[in-house]
């Protein structure tokens, strides 16, 4: 689907996005990548929104990315008998292991080694910060708490517990079963919460094994005094800004953004700002200036992503929260700030063949009027140092495998086109130009440029480029190749 913009949208689904009518409305009001959260909703919920997701990109003909989020070590609150209650300042709460829904009074813990490891005067604090609970009395079976902030605590919100250093393994048994679960449905990216350590990437890359890429989520404070390691380890990264803002101080969280989407930029690997963009827009058709800003201000960093939560799965303008997003990246990325912002902080390319096409590419899109640069991917290794380019014009990715182009999805400017194998130049600067033109990147009178690797179908060969002409008569004049 053409977009007007470069950067991504991520859209989490939930119950208020679980129909075909409204996931296909999503996708094309702008979300590129639709997120399941692993801790809300059954398996076979999952494979349901699984299902009309791919049933949306075959209707459309659209490639989308489908990004699976693992709950990690999250210690959550249980269920409660009215899904919600409100607590008060001062009010006392308990939380236990007894597993009965909840009410005013109190509710389940269901993390016995929390209730071992906690003492007298510890915070907890629940969805992502909002409630603030100090521990009055604790035993091995239950914690009795007075309410500092108070606020609306409903099922299976996040609980932190920042003072308390907790035993917690990367992959939880629900995990490595979910994980199972995911990559046996097909999906295009896992998204790994609470990574700490490059050898918790490497499990799950394990596990893995191939069937998704792995994204990893930065949320916890050893994750971004790791985060070179993480980083290398890793083939993507979400800047989970919820965990991170309660785990750190929340005003060193713009700096921590400002540093991993910069880092991940020059990697060449795609990151994701998450959290709160718009999160008054659960409530609200209207975003607040603050956020509008927000969300601008990932974008003016070079985020290849921006991602709604709440706003998307479980508030009342999903439709109107994408679309705001679109909306705020339209106006950001035609603004000759963003260009010059963009363009001041590129990095050199590096010392190889495939870096040096990529950034002549970019070069002959800045000094000519090309319309596109079109690149044969097959690992999806050449869309992403194209991207990393930040070129002026479109990039659209042509790769004859299906789950390189879902993944690429998620990348800055780049649009995947699925592709017949092809095994003469001549023949993919056909196909580029047909691309080019069906999706309304240029016209027949345009050129465009297209980079190749000759052999084809060796990976790591990108060695040509070629300034071609959109019209196929004289490409089939060019001289014989
Ligand atoms: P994470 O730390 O992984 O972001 P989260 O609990 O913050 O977990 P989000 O996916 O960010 O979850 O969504 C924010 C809120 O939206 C959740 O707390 C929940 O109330 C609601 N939500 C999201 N997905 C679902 C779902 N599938 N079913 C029910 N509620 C959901
Ligand atoms: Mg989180
Ligand atoms: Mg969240």
């Amino acid at each position: 689907m053409r977009r007007l913009r470069n950067v991504k949208i991520v859209a989490t689904l939930g119950p208020a996005s679980e129909t075909y009518d409204m996931i296909r409305a999503l996708h094309e009001a702008g979300a590129d990548v639709f997120r399941l959260n692993m801790s809300h909703g059954s398996h076979d919920e999952i494979r349901e929104k699984h299902r009309i997701i791919r049933q949306v990109e075959k209707d459309l003909n659209s490639p989308i990315a489908i990004l699976a989020d693992l709950q990690g070590p999250k210690l959550r609150v249980g269920v409660f008998a009215n899904e919600s209650e409100e607590l008060e300042e001062g009010a006392s709460f308990r939380l236990d292991l007894n597993p009965a829904d909840g009410d005013a009074k109190r509710v389940c813990l269901p993390h016995p080694e929390i209730f071992e490891a906690l003492e007298v005067g510890a915070s907890l604090l629940v969805n992502d910060g909002k409630i603030r609970l100090k521990v009055t009395d604790c035993g091995p079976d239950f914690a009795d708490c007075v309410v500092v902030a108070g606020g609306t605590i409903s099922n299976r919100k996040g609980v932190n517990v920042p003072d308390v250093m907790l035993p917690l393994a990367a992959l939880s048994e629900k995990d490595r079963d979910d994980l199972e679960f995911v990559c046996g449905l097909g999906v295009d990216w896992l998204a790994l919460s609470f990574v700490q350590r490059p050898e918790d990437v490497n499990d799950a890359r394990e596990l893995a094994q191939g069937r998704a890429a792995i994204l990893s989520k930065i949320e916890k404070p050893s994750a971004v005094e790791r985060f070179d390691a993480i980083l290398a380890a890793s083939d993507g990264i979400m800047v989970a800004r919820g965990d991170l803002g309660v785990e750190l101080p929340v005003a060193s969280v713009p700096p921590i953004q400002k540093r991993l989407v910069r880092k991940c930029r020059f990697a060449a690997k795609p990151v994701i700002v998450a959290t709160q963009m718009l999160e008054s827009m659960i409530e609200s058709p209207m975003p607040t200036r603050a956020e509008v800003s927000d969300v601008s201000g990932a974008i003016y960093e070079g985020a290849d992503a921006v991602m709604l939560s709440a706003e998307s799965a479980a508030g009342q303008y999903p439709i109107e929260a994408v679309s705001t997003m679109n909306d705020v990246a339209v106006e950001v990325e035609q603004d000759a700030t963003y260009r010059q912002v963009i363009e001041a902080s590129r990095s050199a390319p590096r010392h190889s063949v495939a870096d040096a096409i990529v950034a002549a590419a970019r070069e002959v899109a800045e000094t000519t009027p090309i319309k596109a640069i079109c690149c044969f991917t097959e690992s999806g290794t050449t869309a992403l140092l194209t991207a990393r380019e930040r070129p002026r014009v479109p990039i659209i990715a042509l790769t004859s495998l299906r789950g390189t182009a879902r993944r690429l999805s998620l990348s800055w400017g780049t649009n995947c086109v699925i592709a017949d194998d092809v095994h003469r130049f001549k023949i993919a600067v056909v196909a580029a130009a047909r691309a080019a033109t069906g999706g309304g990147f240029a016209g027949p009178d345009d050129q465009i440029v297209v980079t190749a690797g000759l052999p084809f179908n060796v990976p790591g060969t990108t060695n040509i480029l070629r300034v071609a002409p959109c019209d196929e008569r004289l490409i089939f004049n060019m001289e014989n190749e």
